[in-house]
């Protein structure tokens, strides 16, 4: 009875809520990693490969940063869009990695990349607008989309194609409704990057199209094991309609300090700065001061998180590749494996009817005690995400899991 009279009254509280929320898809990667960390603590052995977090310490050159914002009394509410110095340093750091040209009023600091790309959706959709997702795509663009009443359209791509989109696809996905595209590269959850070519090859098709704006997410720019990643704000053309989103999570082993910052067009800019300053004002000032450091600091101190990346990379696709029915792309950057797991749906493993890829990862979970996060998250139903942002220990013992279970 009162189990029942509970339930009920969810079911009530839940009408209650608004329909924004009601049809707001949860967080896939947060999902995840509650799941694995909910599991272990009621014992389990997990080995959570679910979410994209370094397992590096931030560096202690940043924590020495932060350490004396704290002595030098940087308490205060900070300026909504960021300290000047911060911005200026933003600004440099765009010149030095990406060739891009901005001034301190065209950037936006807020809490996390996240904060910032849904500042740009906020202010630059209307509810009917079209938004491109060039698929695989990270979890949180389509909701972001969701919320600002826009419709999300995902162009396809395959594992053969090492998960790219043709220009001739991005023309065949734009209508007259369609506002904005997203590129991001290195990719999450691919890994895949895209070369200044294949970029350059875009924009002439976004050029016949002066309505549409680009948001670049270049979180992952950084942990990038081929060449420079490349900007897309770097194509002339494109410059004035591409709002560059980067921050320090990835790079810089900053997940939890939450600093992600945009370099935009100046009026997109302000706009942005309006939204956030009705919603959670300036950033932690704190982070901000201690993400002047990083970003001050020779890209050459980061190079050992990097490297460590790249070869857990190459033992984990050595790795998986001995498994059958696993199809692997070579990811070029980011801290993940996007396998095509599709050979194993309609099959039973240990009694799992296995149908899709939720039903695989949850098997992977159940049998291997091992997290990874479903490809429909992501806009790719045939594949599963397994982030190597993890020991090599772990991760050796986690494929080796994985393989047994389907034995
Ligand atoms: N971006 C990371 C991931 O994809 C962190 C979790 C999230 O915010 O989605 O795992």
């Amino acid at each position: 009875m009162a189990q029942s009279l509970r339930t009920h009254n969810f079911y009530f509280m839940t009408n209650q809520l608004s329909d924004r929320i009601n049809n707001l898809p949860v967080s896939e990667t947060l999902a995840m990693a509650a799941k694995a960390r909910e599991l272990k603590e009621q014992g389990k052995d997990i080995i959570s490969l679910s979410l994209g977090e370094p397992d590096f310490n931030t560096p202690d050159f940043i924590k020495e940063a932060a350490i004396q914002a704290i002595h030098d009394n940087y308490s205060s509410y900070s300026p909504v869009d960021g300290y000047v110095d911060l911005k200026k340093a933003i600004c440099e750091k765009f010149k030095r990695d990406n060739n891009l040209s901005y001034q301190p009023s065209q950037i936006v600091v807020s809490t996390g990349a996240k904060q910032s790309i849904a500042n740009v959706a906020m202010v630059l959709l209307n509810p009917g607008d079209e938004v491109l997702l060039p698929a695989p795509y990270w979890v949180s663009y389509s909701a972001i989309s969701i919320l600002a009443e826009a419709t999300y359209v995902e162009i396809p791509s395959t594992v053969e194609a090492d998960f790219k989109i043709t220009p001739a696809q991005l023309e065949a996905a734009i209508t007259p409704k369609t506002k904005m595209v997203f590129f991001n590269s290195p990719n999450n959850p691919s890994g895949t990057i895209y070369s200044e070519a294949e970029y350059r090859a875009f924009a002439k098709v976004l050029e016949k199209h002066p309505n549409i704006y680009i948001l670049s997410d270049e979180i992952y720019e950084h942990i990038n094991y081929e060449e420079p990643a490349f900007s897309f704000a770097a194509i002339e053309s494109m410059y004035d309609r591409t709002i560059t989103v980067n921050g320090v999570a990835k790079a810089f082993a900053m997940t939890g300090w939450r600093i992600g910052y945009i370099g935009a067009p100046e009026w997109i800019a302000k706009a942005c700065t309006k939204m956030q300053g009705q919603i959670t004002s300036g950033a932690n000032s704190i982070a901000q001061r201690a993400t002047i450091a990083a970003l001050q600091a020779p890209v050459s101190k980061i190079k050992y998180m990097v490297d460590e990346f790249h070869n857990r990379r190459d033992i984990v696709i050595d790795l998986i590749r001995e498994i059958d029915g696993f199809k692997l792309n070579i990811p070029g950057g980011a801290f993940y494996v996007f396998p095509d797991v599709s050979a194993f749906f309609g099959k039973e493993i240990k009694s799992y009817k296995i149908e899709n890829a939720a039903d695989f990862s949850m098997f992977l979970l159940a049998e291997a005690n091992v997290a990874t996060v479903t490809g429909d998250a992501f806009g790719a139903p045939t594949c599963i995400r397994i982030s190597y942002a993890a020991s090599e220990a772990n991760l050796r013992e986690a494929i080796k899991r994985i393989k047994e279970a389907l034995s």
